[in-house]
């Protein structure tokens, strides 16, 4: 078998479209675009690319979108201040800290200051207090992303087990409850699971979110089981100009011809991801512009 390779690309363009329209709605029924601000701490490059990909398309689809760059040196105090302000300006309706934050900065500090209603990160306790009640709240856009794109691809979620590995606050917990919430069976895995190809085998629906390149092999994935793949890292590769390339958490060649379906890496979480963080910017601003 040899699988569907998923179009994350040509999925986050159909829903950005569905955002601009959202915001196109919005904007002449209030009055105002919905705003989306950043806090950039910091000079990591990788995080600068990120946010500039963030602003600019939140631009795309009429998000006003502002970065907040603040030194490496910041303290705690001074960007919960900069929050507070934030929380208090009725024009911002999204607001997210660019992780990861310098060593000093109280992230989970960060995290519960934001207001609920702007968060569209989906880090505060309440939304996640929210998600794991099952009710309507911000939830993180990676695991938003990935479930609606399995819904768009027609594969059934509902009765499936799904496997989980990596169980960060941002992507494998929320996912896990997104499943429970879709009547999956889902399980978690992380550096302490006794046999991690056990768990993985078992699994109809598999998700990388990890952090290790081509950690998934061949021999660890069902047949026919759909395949999904967070992980993106920079893996060595002197064949190609720049020296590197974009790895992600499966080995993509030889996964595929086991899987029914995968998503590839660099085109298939990622822009889902974008989108969205875009949809949970339109939603905040859709509820507190609506009052
Ligand atoms: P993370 O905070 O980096 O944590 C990694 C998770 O993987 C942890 O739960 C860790 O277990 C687990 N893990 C690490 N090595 C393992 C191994 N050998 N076997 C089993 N589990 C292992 O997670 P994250 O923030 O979700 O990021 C994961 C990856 O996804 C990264 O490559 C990140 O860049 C990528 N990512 C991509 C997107 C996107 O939009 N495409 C979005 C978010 C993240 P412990 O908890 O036991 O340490």
């Amino acid at each position: 078998m040899t699988a569907k390779v998923i179009d994350g690309k040509a999925i986050a363009a159909r829903v950005r479209e569905e955002v601009k329209e959202e915001v196109a709605e919005i904007t002449s029924e209030y009055g105002m675009p919905p705003g989306l601000e950043v806090i950039l701490i910091g000079d990591n490059p990788a995080s600068a690319i990120y946010v500039r990909n963030k602003g600019r398309a939140s631009e795309k689809v009429g998000i006003r979108s502002q970065t907040h760059r603040l030194p490496k040196t910041v303290t705690t105090e001074e960007v919960l201040d900069l929050i507070d302000e934030l929380n208090a300006d009725e024009t911002v309706h999204g607001l997210f800290v660019q992780l990861p934050v310098p060593d000093q900065v109280d992230e989970k500090a960060l995290q519960r200051r934001i207001s609920p209603a702007k968060d569209v990160d989906g880090l505060n306790p309440v939304n996640i207090g929210l998600l794991s009640l099952g009710e309507d709240c911000l939830v993180p856009a990676t695991p938003s992303g990935i479930i609606d794109m399995l819904k768009r691809e027609d594969l059934p979620i509902y009765g499936q087990n799904v496997t989980i590995v990596g169980r960060s606050n941002i992507v494998g917990k929320p996912f896990y409850m997104l499943c429970v919430r879709e009547h999956a069976t889902p399980t978690i895995c992380h550096t302490r699971t006794r046999d991690l190809a056990a768990e993985t085998r078992r699994a109809d629906i598999l998700v990388a979110a990890v952090g290790v390149p081509g950690l998934i092999k061949e021999d660890m994935v069902k047949p026919g089981a759909v395949v999904v793949d967070v992980g993106i890292s920079r893996v060595d590769d002197p064949s190609t100009e720049r020296g590197w390339r974009w790895g992600g958490d499966v080995a993509f060649d030889e996964v595929k011809e086991v899987a029914s379906a995968i998503t590839p890496v660099p085109g298939g979480v990622g822009p889902l991801t974008i989108a969205w963080l875009l949809k949970n910017c339109a939603k905040a601003a859709r509820r507190l512009m609506s009052g």
